[in-house]
């Protein structure tokens, strides 16, 4: 990944088509667009190769989680469990809708530890929300069973692992809801854009109105249609969705470039004591765009990322260092600052994530490197890294 390292002919000619009608909007107009339905074409795409009831395009993976959380009736003073290592987009989902980032620890699968989940239940615990991290997924048997047991919903953030499995399905499509996201460095793109899947159609139809205002979608004249309920703007256009199309298509020779690069890389490195692989769940496949592994501590970890750097082995992160994906750099959160007054149910509820003791997710992250698979490298290309990650770990392990 990312999806733009091939973009061909087909990406083209499909945007050509939107353009060329000139309808840019994926409602209405019906009698211009040359028959073009990009956005509904490609969430019938994604419906069939995530094996899911329904599928909804919003304007990016960010918008696709608050519109989940919306659409299963999340509000004010509701609880949602979250990761310490995400994206900065799983609180501000949260926070969009008034309702509280409640943050726990990660295991060795770098997603949500099921028994810290456990020890945050409250009853205001209304969804549990895993984020599928670096193209791997969290223990999902153990969650759901968490949140069948107390009557919680499931919400899958999958917008690092689209294309990875679990015993056989789709991740994103096994929880009530889940989210894709194809912003422009995910491993399949169309810029900005993002789905929510799932086989519920109660929240489906919630999430294509909350996305629009809050039309209803009856009938053909949009100026006619009814509100029964608040919404904002999270459509995706006809251009996006058009190379999502394309790049949806090539999704299954993606993945299998990917996995042929990270074995190669993982076979390379698997000899050398002291690397620890990051933990799959038993029945999962990943999707290959990361190979995720640990070092014997911090002090080796960050000392192993710049001797890669060095040797010019360019995207292996370190995420415990990085502002956007772990909770030790989130001073926004942790101080809570926002441009306007933040709701009193948010201020009194949210955590001061100052005093939080998160040392089982400083153990796992602080020792975590995480190497970008590209689709684009060379057969060639891939040995020589492979043989300098070998020579460049050996030499400090
Ligand atoms: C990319 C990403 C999102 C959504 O991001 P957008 O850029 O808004 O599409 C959400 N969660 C995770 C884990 C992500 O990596």
């Amino acid at each position: 990944m990312p999806g733009f390292e091939l973009f061909g002919e087909n990406e083209k000619k499909q945007v050509q088509d939107v353009l060329d009608s000139g309808v840019l909007m994926r409602y209405g107009f019906d009698g211009m667009r040359n028959g073009h339905w990009k956005a509904k074409e490609l969430e019938k795409a994604l419906a069939e190769r995530m094996q899911t009831g329904y599928v909804h395009l919003t304007s990016s993976g960010t918008s696709a989680l608050t519109v989940a959380l919306a659409s299963a009736g999340v509000g004010a003073g509701d609880e949602v469990i979250m990761p310490t290592f995400t994206f900065v987009a799983s609180f501000e989902s949260i926070l969009a809708l008034g309702a509280v980032p409640v943050l726990v620890d990660v295991d060795d699968t770098l997603t949500l530890s099921p028994s810290a989940v456990q020890k945050a239940l409250t009853d205001k615990t209304k969804v549990i929300m895993p984020v599928h991290m670096c193209g791997s997924m969290a223990n999902l048997k153990a969650l759901q069973e968490i949140c069948k047991a107390n009557a919680i919903l499931l919400l899958e953030d999958a917008c690092q692992a689209i294309g990875a499995t679990y015993n056989g399905q789709a991740v994103g499509s096994i929880g009530d809801l889940g989210c894709l996201s194809f912003d422009y460095v995910k491993t399949i793109t169309c810029g900005e854009g993002g789905a929510l899947l799932t086989n519920k159609e109660a929240y489906y139809q919630n999430a294509h109105m909350y996305s629009d205002h809050g039309h209803d979608h009856i009938g053909s004249d949009r100026g006619a249609e009814a509100h029964p309920f608040l919404g904002y703007n999270y459509r995706i256009s006809e251009l996006n969705a058009a190379v999502g199309l394309a790049q949806v298509a090539r999704l299954d020779d993606f993945l299998t470039i990917q996995e042929r690069n990270y074995t190669t890389l993982r076979e390379a490195i698997a000899p050398i004591d002291g690397i620890q692989f990051r933990t799959v769940p038993e029945g999962g496949a990943e999707n290959y765009s990361f190979l995720n592994f640990f070092l014997p501590s911090e002090a080796k970890a960050a000392e192993a990322q710049n001797a890669l750097s060095e040797a010019g082995i360019d995207g292996c992160f370190y995420w415990y260092n990085n502002n956007w994906h772990y909770y030790r750099k989130w001073e926004h959160l942790i101080n809570k600052t926002a441009l306007g007054r933040l709701p009193k149910d948010v201020l009194e509820a949210l955590p001061d994530y100052n005093k939080s003791d998160f040392s089982a997710s400083d153990h796992w992250v602080g020792r975590n490197l995480s190497c970008l698979i590209k689709l684009s490298w060379t057969e060639s290309e891939v040995q020589a890294r492979a043989k300098k990650m070998a020579d460049v770990l050996g030499a400090i392990l």
